[in-house]
């Protein structure tokens, strides 16, 4: 008998660069399979899940910038590429029998429904998978605040950060042997000691309204439900 899910509603983030596989550039489909089989898993515990998508894989506004070009421009071609993760994670979904929606900040009606709280946090209790796109709609944000902020505005019991590595290290644990790996960890020492977890906004809104980071390893297969069911390998950022 699986145990029972440690939360009921969380919210993941997952980086488009965790979507783009070996590949360098753009969507390795078994990646984005992979990913809404671990989805899966957590809705057959019961879990509610809504999930923010970057879009590094595709575009990122500072590309623009440190050109020469236009930041706000830029930074709307990154909100568009994490629009085109979404529906690449949505097909996943659905092909795996997963009911999933698209609820974007920019309004594109052909393509997604346009985001509100009350229709996001209607759908999740529906039991609908809710992809969260475009980010936050905002230029100079990240889809980290954007995680942050959907967090908050769904009410979810936990934000789990999926991320190349099994946690949060004092240091980059490829580059230096001697990085130390935290079981635990509150907001304001990773503030604090500038730890690589999500941007500082998104720290601070998630302390703000007491929601707890998970950092985990995207990667590991089953690694979602696991942590779900109390027993997976990760690092919490909490305040208690
Ligand atoms: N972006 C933005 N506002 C937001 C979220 C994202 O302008 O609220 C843009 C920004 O250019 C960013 C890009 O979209 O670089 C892709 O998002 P992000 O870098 O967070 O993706 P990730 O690193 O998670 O793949």
């Amino acid at each position: 008998m699986p145990n029972k899910p440690i939360y009921r509603r969380v919210l993941l983030k997952a980086s488009g660069e965790a979507l783009m596989g070996e590949q360098g550039f753009g969507i390795d489909v078994s990646v984005a399979d992979r990913i809404a089989a671990d989805i899966k898993e957590a809705r057959s515990m019961g879990v509610e899940v809504g999930v923010v998508i970057g879009g590094g894989n595709i575009f990122r506004g500072v590309a623009v910038a440190s050109k020469g070009g236009d930041r706000v421009t830029g930074d709307h071609m990154g909100m568009l590429a994490t629009i085109i993760n979404s529906l690449a994670l949505r097909t996943s979904l659905i092909k795996a029998g997963v009911d999933a929606v698209v609820l974007s900040a920019i309004a594109m009606p052909e393509l997604c429904e346009s985001f509100s709280q009350r229709q996001a946090t209607a759908y999740m209790d529906a039991g609908k998978v809710v992809i969260f796109a475009g980010g936050t709609g905002n230029p100079f944000f990240t889809t980290d605040s954007a995680a942050a902020l959907r967090a908050a505005e769904i009410g979810a019991d936990a934000l789990f950060k999926g991320t190349q590595v099994d946690g949060v290290y004092s240091a980059d644990p490829k580059k230096d042997p001697n990085a130390k790996r935290f079981e635990k960890i509150t907001h304001a020492e990773v503030l604090r000691e500038g730890l690589a977890v999500m941007d500082t906004a998104a720290i601070a809104l998630a302390r703000e309204n007491n929601i707890p980071i998970i950092v985990y390893s995207i990667h590991e297969t089953g690694g979602f439900g696991a942590i779900l069911r109390g027993e997976g390998r990760c690092t919490v950022v909490s305040e208690t």
